[in-house]
This record gives structure tokens, C-alpha cells and sequence, in this order.
């Protein structure tokens, strides 16, 4: 039975848990790790996958029901399938997702899918090699569709592509990456370029918004129509005359604190209830020190209750925006990074 949620100040309930199972990648996408350099979490610091498993069940006794494996990427974890199996013999996770870059996935999609994962989202931001390459510093693109096709091939409950749009870089990939979604069986989702700490080139204008990415749709299909659902997801849903579905994050234009029911857990353990807030909550040093799961509980459930979190409205209102943390702070405290507390 699903516990009664724990709702924050807001009211907002504590439903959907975002492990970074990693803060590791294979890949150095420009608006998330541009850097030549990073700090990295102590190994020794790291969750091994009983620990997480402890923490979850805690989550599950307060309500949550929604997991999404991210990292860093996910797949580069050792025995990623060993916590997919573990996680997913647990009856209250109704949701149990993964967020990859695609690299490793053409090998992992088979363990994956027996290992009782549900859901896969696929970050490709374009569909031309050479764009890959200056975008990610790897030459890795086939792998990617080769992993996409193999996650089509083994039906999961849904298989999403994210795309985050910037301006000058791949706003002319949108209609094509929706044809391509159409042919995989994908539903595409465009995220505006956010200003998240580890975005250090970020600039305002190289956020190609919610309003130009609609507009670049109608353009070529006509009429867009907005799917109207409740939901706590972030992505608002359009459907196209031809019935092709497609979703658009507009975190940076148009955020949506208001139903935000995510927290996020970085590999070592530290609690973030927010992608912009400063600060967690350090979950790993009571674990380790042998807090029973009541005296978690009783962390997380007070940490949810005190929060006021609404950090991309807050970064809304801010005039003359511009990246949200420099590069020396970040390589002083990585947790700031975006490819630490998982996005
Ligand atoms: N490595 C995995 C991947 O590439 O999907 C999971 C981690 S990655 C941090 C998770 C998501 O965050 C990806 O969809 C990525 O595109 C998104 N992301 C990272 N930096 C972003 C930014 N500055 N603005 C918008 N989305 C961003």
C-alpha cells in the first residue's frame, strides 16, 4: 500500500526520487560538463547498492513511489541491473526509470528490461555525428542510436528522447529529432537550456524557448494542441494533427515549482530537494552510523516539511541572469553540479 505523502510548505507531496547513481560520464556535453577538469566524488564515499536500497525503502515508507535512475550516466555504474532488480522487487516503486545518454545502452537494454526496469529516456540532442562530436567531445553517436533502437526493440512501458535546444547549436534539429521520435517509437521532449550549476557557458540568449520551439513546430505542422492532463511530470504535452505526441520542459522560461514533487539523492548520499538549492542533507554519515530507519525517517520527513525550495522561479525573477555558479566554486563543492545531483 502507498504510504500518505509528506507534503513540504507548499503543499507539495514527497512522491518522486531522483538517484544520481554516479557522478561519473562518459560523455562532456557542453551545457552540463564543458570543462576540461573535474573534482569527483571519493570513491569511499560512494552508496554501494544495499545502502541505497536501505534509503529507498525509508523514501517508501513516506510516501514516495517514483524512481529515476541519473547520474552523472547511469550506465557507467558497475552492475547497474543489480539495483534495477533490487529496486524493482520493491511492490510500492510504481515507476522505475532511467535517464542515459545512450552510449552504453545497446548492451544494457537486454539486463535492463530483465531486470524489471520500466521506463528508459534517452538524451540525444542531434541526429548528425559531427554535431555530436562538438557537442559531447566523444565521437559515440552511432552507439547512441544503436542504444535507442535497442531499448525500442525491448517495449518498456515508455521510451522518451530529451533534447535540450540551444540556440545556434541545434534549434534546427526539431523537426527532424520528432520524425525521428515518430520512427522509433519515442515521444520527444525539448528542455530549455537551464542555467544549472556545471552550465557554465550558459547566457540567456542561447535559450531557445518553449514559445520559439512551438513556433518552429506550427511552422512546418500547423496547429499544435496541448494535451491537457494532470500531472506532477514536468513536461506540458502537444499532440500534432497527425497524432504524433511530444513534450517541452520549459524550466528556464516557464517554471514549475508549484507541483515540483522531486528530490534528488547524489551517489553519496546527500539529500537535495531542489536543482538550484545550495545546500542537502546529508543521509549517508546517520546511515553509515547506524541510524535506524526511523531516525531517517524522521530527517527526511522534517527536511520535506521545512522546504520552500522553488529555485528556477526564483531564478525567473532574476534580471541580467547569467550562469548560476562560477567554475572555482564548483570545483570547491562538485555537489553544486548539475552531473552530481542528477539531472
Ligand atoms: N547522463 C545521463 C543523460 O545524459 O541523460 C543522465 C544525467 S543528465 C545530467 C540528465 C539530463 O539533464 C539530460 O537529459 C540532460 O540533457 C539534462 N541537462 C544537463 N544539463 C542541462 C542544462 N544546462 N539545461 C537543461 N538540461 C540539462
Amino acid at each position: 500500500m502507498t504510504a500518505a505523502a509528506h507534503t513540504d510548505t507548499f503543499g507539495r507531496p514527497l512522491r518522486n526520487l531522483r538517484l544520481s547513481v554516479t557522478d561519473r560520464c562518459n560523455l562532456r556535453c557542453q551545457y552540463c560538463m564543458p570543462e576540461r577538469d573535474y573534482v569527483w566524488l571519493p570513491r569511499q564515499q560512494i552508496l554501494n547498492y544495499e545502502e541505497v536500497g536501505t534509503l529507498v525503502d525509508v523514501f517508501l515508507d513516506l510516501g514516495v513511489t517514483k524512481a529515476r535512475l541519473t547520474g552523472g550516466e547511469p550506465l557507467v555504474r558497475r552492475d547497474l541491473p543489480e539495483l534495477v532488480r533490487l529496486l524493482a522487487e520493491k511492490p510500492r516503486l510504481s515507476d522505475l526509470a532511467i535517464t542515459t545518454n545512450g552510449v552504453l545502452l545497446a548492451d544494457a537494454a537486454v539486463p535492463l528490461r530483465k531486470a524489471g526496469l520500466h521506463r528508459v529516456t534517452v538524451s540525444l540532442d542531434t541526429l548528425r555525428p559531427d554535431r555530436f562530436q562538438a557537442l559531447t567531445r566523444f565521437d559515440d553517436h552511432a552507439r547512441v542510436l544503436a542504444g535507442i533502437e535497442a531499448a525500442a526493440a525491448e517495449k518498456f512501458q515508455s521510451l522518451k528522447l530529451d533534447t535540450v535546444v540551444m540556440r545556434g547549436v541545434n534549434d534546427d534539429e526539431i523537426l527532424p529529432l520528432l520524425d525521428y521520435g515518430r520512427k522509433v517509437g519515442a515521444e520527444v521532449r525539448f528542455i530549455e537550456y537551464m542555467d544549472v550549476g556545471g552550465a557554465t557557458r550558459w547566457s540567456p540568449t542561447s535559450v531557445f524557448s518553449r514559445v520559439d520551439i512551438l513556433a518552429a513546430i506550427a511552422r512546418r505542422h500547423g496547429p499544435v494542441t496541448p494535451i491537457a492532463e494532470r500531472s506532477s511530470a514536468p513536461a506540458e504535452r502537444f499532440r500534432l494533427a497527425d497524432g504524433t505526441t511530444f513534450g517541452i520542459i520549459a524550466s528556464t522560461t516557464a517554471p514549475f515549482c508549484g507541483a515540483c514533487d522531486r528530490s534528488r539523492l547524489t551517489a553519496d548520499g546527500q539529500w537535495y530537494l531542489c536543482l538550484y538549492a545550495a545546500r542537502g542533507l546529508d543521509l549517508r554519515g546517520p546511515l553509515r552510523a547506524g541510524a535506524s530507519k526511523d531516525e531517517l525517517a524522521r530527517l527526511i520527513t522534517e527536511g520535506w516539511r521545512e522546504r520552500t525550495d522553488r529555485g528556477a522561479e526564483e531564478r525567473l525573477g532574476i534580471r541580467n541572469r547569467a550562469p548560476l555558479v562560477g567554475v572555482e566554486t564548483l570545483r570547491k563543492n562538485p555537489h553544486l553540479e548539475m552531473h552530481t545531483r542528477g539531472g
